[in-house]
This record gives structure tokens, sequence and C-alpha cells, in this order.
């Protein structure tokens, strides 16, 4: 029996979307988008549990409306995020019980498939760390204050991150511990931490270029193309 617990984040206040509603709340196609990859857990052997993270406004909503509604029987436990995604992070990992491998997941990702999570589960029991992503499309310039390019990096090695990231719960947890007493305002994924606490690589592995993350409002209109609707 695998231990491998999800957690799936929703504590996000979507400023970049300009909607009074939450766009992991949105509705695509009649179901709301954080609910596309709590299905996609909760059908993968490869999932024990889920702890879902939402603003402390919307446990109860999202206990009712979300997993009751749709019967997510894997969702153990809904919990109050934090400010920034690393303190939602860090709530979902306090809350992991005797678990082996963490997904940490952005709710507002509803493309997520099995496929993935094969592929991610059988490089984290190799690797201990390992983020989805893809290789981006356009070339990546690293600009300066005044807008100026410095520098062009090698199109083949520019990735971009996408999530489950996915890691041995141990070495996710002490990372976080050991980052949290420094200055995070940078922090905006938790390979980061990885890389800059514990200096083990972390490795990536093939997500898929439909695995976007909803954020502004053309996302929409691309999901729903996705989706045929
Ligand atoms: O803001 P960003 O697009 O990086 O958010 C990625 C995911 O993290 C979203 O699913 C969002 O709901 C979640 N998040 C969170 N708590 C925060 C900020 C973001 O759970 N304080």
């Amino acid at each position: 029996e695998c231990r491998n617990t999800a957690i799936v984040l929703a504590a996000g206040q979507g400023k970049r979307m300009h909607s009074k509603i939450q766009k992991q709340f949105i509705e695509l196609d009649g179901m709301p988008v954080l609910c596309y990859s709590l299905r996609c857990f909760q059908e993968s052997p490869l999932i024990r549990d889920v702890i879902l993270v939402t603003g402390e406004e919307y446990v109860s909503w999202c206990r009712e409306e979300i997993v009751k509604k749709y019967g997510f029987t894997k969702v153990s436990n809904v919990i109050a995020g934090g400010k920034e995604r690393y303190d939602s992070v860090y709530a979902g990992l306090c809350e992991c019980r005797d678990c082996e491998y963490v997904l940490i997941h952005d709710g507002a990702r509803p493309f997520i498939t099995d496929e993935i999570l094969k592929r991610v589960y059988e490089q984290v029991q190799v690797q201990k760390a390992c983020v989805v992503g893809m290789p981006v499309k356009d070339t990546i310039k690293l600009i300066n204050k005044e807008k100026q390019i410095k520098e062009s990096p090698d199109r083949s090695l520019v990735w971009q991150a996408q999530t489950p990231q996915t890691f041995e719960l141990s070495l996710i947890v002490e990372a976080f511990e050991r980052q949290l007493k420094e200055d995070c305002s940078h922090i905006t994924d938790d390979a980061m931490v990885v890389e800059k606490q514990m200096g083990v690589p972390v490795y990536m592995v093939e997500g898929s270029y439909n695995n976007i993350k909803i954020t502004t409002p053309e996302d929409l209109v691309i999901a729903r193309a996705f989706l045929n609707v």
C-alpha cells in the first residue's frame, strides 16, 4: 500500500484574475477548477490521502460544497492556509501523518493526469525530490530593473516549473523549517526551498503543456478549449 499524501493548495487570493471569485473556485464546465485535480487524486491508486488547504473563511464551505458534494473521500483534512503560498504549504506539511512522499499541487492546475502522477512517483522513489515541468516554447530573457536584457539562457535548458512538486516528507519538512527562519520573500515554489536549504538535487520530470495554472482571464479560455466546452 502506498503512503503518499497530496497537499492541494487553494488558499490564494487570485489577484491576477480580477474576479470576485477566486480562480480555484471558478466553474469550468459545471465544476469548480479545484475539483479537477481533487478528482485525479481521488481516482489515483498512487495517492492515499489528500490535505486541502484553503482560506480560513472557505474551510467549512470547502468541506460541504467541494469534499462532501463531490464525494472526495480521500480528503482527510481541510485546513486554513496562510498569507503566502509557502505559508500554506507549511500548514499542509504540518498535517502530514505517517506519509512517505508528499505531492504539493496547485489547486489552480486542473489538468494533471494519472500519467503525470506515475512519472512523478517513479522518479521520486529514486531521487527523493522532483518537480514536473515542460521546456519553454519562447526564448527567455533575464532583465534588470531598467528592463535591459542581461542574459539569454540556452533555451534547451530552460523549463517551466509546474506542480505536483514531490518530495520525501522528511526532506521537505526539514527544508521548510530551515527556510522559515530566513527571508522568504522570493520563494515561489517548493523546489527552490529544497535546492537552497538541503543541497540535494531536485529533478525535473515531464509534465504536460496542458498542465496550466489558471491565473489570468485568458487561461479560462484555454482551459475551456482543452475541455471542448
Ligand atoms: O499565486 P500562485 O499562482 O503561485 O498560486 C499557486 C497556488 O497556490 C494556487 O492554487 C493558490 O490557491 C495557492 N496559494 C495558497 N496560499 C497562498 C497563495 C497561493 O494556497 N497564500
